[in-house]
């Protein structure tokens, strides 16, 4: 087993295909403590999924003022 392995997804089910796709990452919003990623379709460039990538280990979760 790879221990390395990061959880991005490569693959996500599309509903708009009825079918799992291959997935690619858009950068979608960059906040002081995250960057937001958008997981779109390669087929049909449907959003079906996001990942948020913490910019600190230490930053605290919950309220975010602007
Ligand atoms: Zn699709």
């Amino acid at each position: 087993m790879n221990q390395f392995k990061t959880l991005r997804a490569s693959s996500l089910y599309c509903p708009k295909c009825k079918a799992t796709q291959p997935v690619y990452e858009k950068l979608l919003l960059v906040l002081p403590d995250r960057e937001v990623y958008d997981y779109l379709c390669r087929r049909c460039a449907t959003s079906i999924g996001s990942r948020e990538v913490k910019a600190g280990a230490n930053a605290p979760q919950g309220l975010i003022l602007p």
